[in-house]
């Protein structure tokens, strides 16, 4: 008998189809609003100056690729960590290892509770990146979804409070730092201060997915909640990803932290961090975290990605706002903040989208803002308006 005849059959990604189809799509005018990638004014995913111009250092000096160790480059953990944690940075309550994007440093996370806490239930909002479930089910947790949406692209706070009055102390809520996908719905100011209370008053321990962190608001006011939060608590997790901050995707660059109640705390997780890291991919992948330590470590790079960075997060808010100006049951998307929106379009009327107009986007309404021009804007609504409520 098969070893492998026992297993299901496993559905392919639907965004990878929808690639695919967009590729062989001959119109002129199609519109790609489904890959989750940033895109410039030419609809291209350019590697940023800064990144190349580190990498031409990188050629020149580097002089050894020898193993560093399961913590991957503590420079490059070093340096991001005063990006993402600010004053708290130094903080002896605060570790972290370089990780193989946001992705594996969410199951890293997830290997963390399940060997502290196999009973943990974690809390996860729906809709949320549709990867955090088996992310987290693969690490073998349970899991559990409450609601935070109202039906039109705002938070509904009540209802999510309602949904969470069933967790457990020690159970864990999961929560986008800024830039929520797919909604690019975030929570205002209050709204985290009464999270970061819950958490507290009951036991929850936050683990924080930040992987958009400057395409919100600006680098230090997308981490605003993530510190509100750390504040708050003894326990939490943050996973981190500079794969669309510095435009390194498929370098597969991030960062797994936890913040434990004292010192001595933080010091158990981290070993057992870089025992469980040693046991899935031993060592991190170095070249895209080398190139954003050889960045933040030099000023002019440094300034160079930041303008960049400034740049992208300019154009997708323009983009928003433009969009939310073409139809009035667009004018949540204003106030929202990232790279996606959701619209309220089934299934069904994004096929139609993609058939009769060109325009490409996930099956459960979720679209890349960054996908479009303000040129095309007008198009894309001409095409959408017809299937919206
Ligand atoms: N978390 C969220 C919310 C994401 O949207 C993504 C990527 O799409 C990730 C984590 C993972 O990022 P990475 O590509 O660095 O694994």
């Amino acid at each position: 008998r098969s070893l492998f005849g026992a297993l299901d059959r496993q559905a392919p990604d639907a965004l990878l189809g929808l690639i695919a189809q967009y590729r062989a799509d001959p119109r002129a005018d199609k519109i790609d609003l489904g890959v989750g990638v940033y895109r410039d004014e030419a609809g291209a995913t350019p590697v940023m100056r800064a990144v190349k111009a580190a990498e031409t250092v990188l050629l020149a000096e580097q002089g050894s690729k020898s193993y560093l160790g399961p913590e991957g480059d503590t420079g490059f953990v070093d340096l991001l960590a005063a990006i993402v944690f600010g004053p708290l940075a130094g903080s002896d309550r605060i570790a972290g290892v370089q990780t193989p994007g946001g992705t594996g440093a969410l199951r890293l996370g997830a290997d963390l509770i399940a060997r502290a806490r196999p009973s943990a239930t974690v809390w996860i909002g729906d809709p949320t990146w549709p990867n955090h479930a088996p992310i987290f089910r693969e690490a073998g947790l349970t899991l559990a979804s409450h609601r935070f949406l109202d039906g039109a692209g705002a938070v509904d706070f009540d209802t999510m409070l309602a949904d969470l009055a069933a967790a457990q102390a020690g159970d864990v809520l999961l929560l986008h730092g800024c830039c929520h996908n797919p909604t690019g719905v975030d929570f205002s100011a209050d709204q985290w201060a009464a999270i970061a209370n819950l958490c507290a008053a009951r036991g929850l321990i936050p683990f924080i997915d930040l992987a958009y962190q400057g395409l919100g608001d600006g680098l230090e006011a997308d981490a605003a909640a993530t510190h509100q939060m750390l504040a708050a608590v003894p326990d939490a997790l943050v996973a981190y990803s500079c794969d669309k901050n510095f435009g390194l995707y498929r370098e597969r660059v991030g960062a797994l932290w936890v913040q434990g109640a004292n010192a001595a705390l933080t010091t158990l997780a981290f070993s057992n961090i870089v025992a469980l890291a040693r046991g899935i991919w031993s060592m991190p992948p170095d070249h895209g975290a080398a190139i954003v330590r050889t960045i933040l470590e030099r000023p002019a790079m440094r300034a160079e990605w930041m303008g960049e960075l400034d740049q992208m997060r300019t154009r997708i808010n323009a983009l928003r706002a433009a969009l939310a100006a073409a139809h009035p049951q667009l004018a949540a998307i204003a106030g929202q903040r990232g790279m996606f929106a959701m619209l309220p379009v089934s299934t069904a009327d994004a096929a139609v989208m993609r058939a009769d107009h060109g325009i490409y986007m996930a099956g459960n309404g979720r679209i890349n803002i960054a996908g479009l021009r303000l040129d095309t804007i007008p198009a894309f609504v001409a095409g959408l308006s017809p299937h919206l409520p």
